[in-house]
């Protein structure tokens, strides 16, 4: 019996990632492969990294994608500012800060956490507090827990990192390309992402840039990186000048990656931060006028994944399973927490249209 071909629904994908992909992009997968070192792919390199630094509101020389998803680039940035013993604090507000510190102590770091509840943010004298305790060499933080739906302010947290003299590591998995991120406004020392979330792009390639602070600490490390592969002192001269050979870059993921980041400079992402927004705004709108309660007050509500209570006597698997198979639509449950409490909807990228919106509020009425 021989297999049978791939044949996959056409998904509505409004989950947490990954979100749907320009057919431009799949278009650019389907591009002839050349050697990874062609002069022709490494031209495409460069304007990737260019376009990179764009996304990331960044003139930082080492911003590169890690060839690997979200968490390869997570893994990335603790791997490559922490040495065994080092003190580290992490925020941890829902699912990807816990990840973030568990890393931090595989990687050998004296590890203490600051919490709030899901779906909750820091304060800046949260963290300054924790600080004053007891001084720590890097502080984790996400920007955009797609666990929980909660955006998280940067600009005074990372003022108080630096008065503290440690690097500020920033999780914008789910925030690059769809909220402003900010990199040198803000003065993020490491800050990462994944392609499948608001770049629109399948997942595989996941950016990264270091600032000046990071690459100080990086060159001034009395340890070797302890992963082999995601050790940037090496990588970053397989994607500079000298172009040593590291590991084979993922062709096609490359060609995808640099498409994603094409489209958003072709839309702008001044722009693409705005339709972000304005279609966040039709879907809580439509959400509350079916009478639901979103999770996270609109101060910091995440416009890019929004979590929305379940109502009492509602079996929310069942209505995410109708979804799927009536509508076709995918939505995601609550992680951790929020299990059983909430719906994860995202609206990212190529996923964020009006079209969608309205697709899926017209369901959750039916079946509601
Ligand atoms: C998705 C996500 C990750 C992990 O990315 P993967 O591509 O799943 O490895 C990390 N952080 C946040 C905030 C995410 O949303």
């Amino acid at each position: 019996m021989v297999a049978p071909e791939i044949n996959m629904p056409p998904r509505i994908l409004l989950g947490p990632g990954p979100s749907m992909v320009d057919p431009n992009v799949l278009k650019a997968m389907a591009t002839p492969l050349v050697g990874h070192l062609d002069p022709e792919f490494l031209g495409l390199m460069n304007r990737t990294q260019s376009l990179l630094r764009y996304v990331f509101e960044t003139e930082n020389q080492l911003t590169v994608p890690v060839s690997g998803t979200g968490t390869a680039a997570m893994e990335s940035a603790v791997a490559n500012m922490v040495e065994p013993g080092d003190p580290v604090l992490v925020c941890c507000n829902g699912y990807f800060g816990l990840r973030l510190a568990d890393m931090a102590e595989r990687y050998g770091g004296e590890v203490e956490t600051i919490s709030r509840p899901w779906g909750e943010v820091f304060t800046p004298d949260e963290v300054r507090a924790a600080l004053e305790k007891r001084p720590a060499k890097i502080v984790a933080i996400v920007h955009a827990e797609t666990s929980t739906g909660a955006l998280q302010p940067l600009e005074e947290i990372a003022a108080i990192v630096h008065s503290y003299d440690a690097i500020l590591i920033v999780d914008v998995v789910t925030s690059l390309g769809g909220i402003s991120v900010g990199v040198d406004r803000i003065g993020i020392d490491v800050c990462y992402s994944g392609s499948q979330k608001c770049l629109s792009c399948p997942p595989g390639t996941s950016p990264i840039t270091l600032g000046p602070r990071a690459i100080e600490r990086l060159q001034q490390r009395k340890t070797k990186v302890i992963s082999w592969y995601l050790d940037l002192t090496m990588i970053q001269k397989y994607w500079g000048s000298e172009r040593t050979y590291h590991h084979t870059a993922p062709i096609s993921a490359n060609y995808a990656l640099y498409e994603a980041l094409r489209l958003v400079q072709e839309e702008t992402i001044e722009k693409r931060w705005a339709r972000h927004r304005e279609n966040a705004q039709f879907l809580w709108d439509g959400l509350e006028s079916l009478d639901l309660t979103m999770h996270v007050p609109l101060d910091y509500r995440l416009p890019s994944l929004t979590t929305v209570r379940v109502p009492d006597g509602i079996d929310e698997a069942r209505i995410r399973q109708h979804l799927l198979s009536d509508y076709n639509i995918e939505i995601s449950g609550g992680l951790g927490e929020l299990k059983g409490k909430v719906w994860r909807i995202g609206l990212m990228g190529y996923s964020s249209r009006k079209e969608n919106v309205l697709l899926l509020l017209a369901a959750l009425e039916r079946l509601l």
